[in-house]
């Protein structure tokens, strides 16, 4: 074991070591060989150690470089040095965090992870939350327990019945809404299209002014970032509003939740504490390992009655069992790596963090404009949206850009558009990185 364990520290720390000077995306010939590792299934056991070495030899050279500090692509965060190592702690106590019982240490460092972040968002003592594999399902988990509200307060057990002849609940959302909420709210059984969808502005903000009349049992979601342009709905005003009609207000706040962890971006979020659930990452901005994200909720017994296992059966205790909060029973202790990364940021460390991507971002923005290139957002936070021309030209720019290997942005569309997206979110990046990165965009489009 130990000398298995050094061995994959060696690489580890190999691999990290050389992140920075090689292509963020993978050559060719790497991705080629990862054909490799398509065998038949071993007939007989092979040693442990050769089994690294083999993983280490074909995959690490086929990974993109998503934890160096140039990748700027789909929102994804770093992992903090923190985090990796508490992360592999955490691989080696093999936790269950389902229960209190199957793992005291996992349930504790949750229980103190939720205390920052609500102290991290202002958010009251009452909310309660569940450490989920992403905001896909932390969405699916703030819908669960909307559900459950409305139609509880409606006569109907959802959890019991299904939805079956239940009441119809309207379901309103921004329509530059991101596809994992619909994909949430297909699961939850709303469905993707029978939805209602507000028009944003040029921003993709929800426009409060178009929200229809919320007649019945309604869901009303929201958007604390946009996947594209970074901007926020107007969470305040449209929560107030909808809970004048007694509507469940869900938020998916994936990584622009953390704008309020920054004193200067603080005022983006303003209003998260008068929704009644939120969905956000940790692996995206919080900079942890994947799979990482939290379901936060005003009334944690919605999501209780909506998610729990053991409600039907055991009694309530006071402690907080994980499982109740999250669609999962057996899980890793995924707080583990939170509680980790926040012990070692504190309250200046992640408004720090948020406050530098940002100015990164700017710093992309203001580059590739000086560069004569057309920033197509407002830069509120760290999302930058360029074009290089017309589609065609917009789109060979981008495939030259991670073909070339400096850094790795995305492409995406926005207003009808072909852009490059360039999302800052990670701990590693630094001033240099972002000018080597301008530097070989910038001569990549001239
Ligand atoms: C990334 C993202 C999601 C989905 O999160 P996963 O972690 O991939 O499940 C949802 N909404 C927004 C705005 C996002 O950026």
């Amino acid at each position: 074991m130990k000398e298995l364990l050094s061995d994959a520290h060696a690489r580890a720390v190999r691999y990290l070591d050389s992140i920075a000077s090689r292509s963020v995306e993978p050559d060719d010939a790497a991705v080629a060989k990862l054909l490799e590792l398509d065998t038949p299934l071993p007939e007989n056991p092979v040693a442990p150690e050769l089994v690294l070495a083999h993983l280490d030899e074909i995959g690490s050279p086929a990974t993109i470089a998503n934890a160096g500090p140039r990748y700027f692509g789909f929102v994804t965060g770093g992992a903090l040095p923190v985090s990796l190592a508490a992360n592999w702690l955490a691989g080696a106590w093999d936790q269950n965090a389902h229960f209190v019982v199957g793992s005291p240490t996992a349930a504790a460092l949750e229980n103190v992870a939720l205390h920052w972040i609500r102290d991290i968002l202002e958010l009251p003592e009452s909310w309660g939350g569940g450490f989920v594999t992403g905001t896909t399902m932390g969405n699916f988990s703030g819908l669960a327990a909307g559900r459950h509200k409305l139609l509880a307060d409606a006569g109907w057990d959802v959890e019991a019945n299904g939805l079956f002849g239940a009441p119809e609940i309207q379901v309103v959302v921004g329509a530059e809404a991101h596809t994992t909420l619909l994909q949430a709210l297909a699961l939850v059984g709303f469905g993707r299209e029978r939805v209602i969808q507000v028009p944003v502005d040029d921003q993709g903000r929800m426009r409060a002014d178009a929200l229809p009349e919320l007649a019945g049992p309604s869901i009303v979601c929201l958007q604390a970032g946009n996947v594209n342009s970074g901007s926020f709905d107007p969470i305040e005003e449209i929560a107030l509003r909808a809970h004048e009609h007694g509507a469940w207000v869900h938020l998916d706040g994936a990584f622009g939740l953390w704008a309020k962890a920054s004193p200067a971006h603080a005022h983006l979020a303003e209003g998260i504490a008068e929704v009644d659930s939120i969905a956000t990452d940790l692996h995206k901005w919080v900079n942890v390992p994947y799979d990482a994200g939290l379901a936060l909720y005003r009334n944690p017994d919605m999501a209780r009655n909506a998610l729990s296992i053991t409600a039907a059966y055991l009694p309530t205790g006071e402690e907080r069992q994980p499982c109740d909060y999250t669609p999962e029973s057996s899980r890793r202790a995924r707080g583990v790596e939170t509680w980790a990364a926040l012990a070692s940021m504190g309250r200046s460390g992640i408004a720090e963090l948020v406050e530098r991507n940002c100015r990164y971002a700017t710093r992309f923005a203001d580059g590739l404009r000086d560069a004569g290139f057309e920033i197509l957002n407002d830069v509120v936070l760290n999302q930058v949206l360029v074009s290089f021309g017309d589609t065609a030209r917009t789109q060979e720019v981008i495939a030259a850009v991670q073909k070339e290997g400096t850094c790795w942005c995305s492409g995406t569309t926005w207003k009808g558009r072909a852009a490059m997206r360039i999302s800052v979110s990670s701990w590693a990046t630094t001033e240099a990185d972002v000018e080597k990165s301008l530097t070989a965009i910038t001569k990549i489009a001239d």
